[in-house]
């Protein structure tokens, strides 16, 4: 299992805006997008940049741990060979996904999210629950999107990129009802 780690991970939120990654006049992607597929999230609401500097990669939950081949070609693409400068992990609140992990089930779907269903379920035994189901949720879309972005940090290829041409990653989560995204602050970074 990826993940664990970011269950201890302290963060805080802070708002995204439009400008946290500056318009250049590069016509070429500088950013890897990993977003969900039932977020309706339009990229270039979130941040003032052309599309032409983006790359999505989007799936079912914005899993990149599972190590499936579509997700890991993605990676290799935009960090090998495109050289992108940033990759956004942005997972988004009232994810359909998210809520079905709270169960564990055996159908053939749940082979996809089966660690997000682990990790979600060592959340909800990690501490007494003292907040509304709703903010636990919230709670629980965050720390999931640190994970995806703390098993991303791990990964070759990217390890390499960061240590040598200084790639960075960041976790955005998107809020639909206010239309703006949070980003996730690691060690004030
Ligand atoms: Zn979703």
């Amino acid at each position: 299992m990826p993940f664990t780690t970011a269950l201890n991970t302290p963060y805080t939120t802070e708002v995204v805006s439009r400008d946290f990654i500056p318009a250049i006049n590069e016509a070429t992607p500088q950013i890897l997008w990993v977003g969900c597929s039932d977020s309706i999230i339009s990229e270039t609401e979130v941040l003032d940049v052309q599309r032409e500097q983006l790359f999505v990669h989007r799936n079912l939950g914005n899993i990149l741990s599972n190590g499936d081949l579509s997700s890991e070609s993605a990676v290799e693409w935009a960090v090998g060979l495109l050289q992108v400068k940033h990759i956004i992990v942005c997972g988004h609140y009232d994810c359909a996904l998210i809520k079905s992990s709270e169960k564990d089930s055996d159908d053939a779907l749940h082979g996809w999210y089966k660690d997000m269903t682990r990790l979600h379920t060592r959340f909800l035994n990690s501490h007494t629950h003292t907040e509304s189901e709703e903010a636990e949720r919230r709670k629980f879309e965050e720390v999931y999107v640190l994970a995806e972005v703390e098993w991303l940090r791990r990964q070759p290829v990217v390890k390499k990129a960061m240590e040598e041409r200084g790639l960075l990653l960041h976790g955005f989560v998107f809020d639909r009802k206010k239309a703006q995204a949070v980003r996730l602050v690691v060690g004030g970074k």
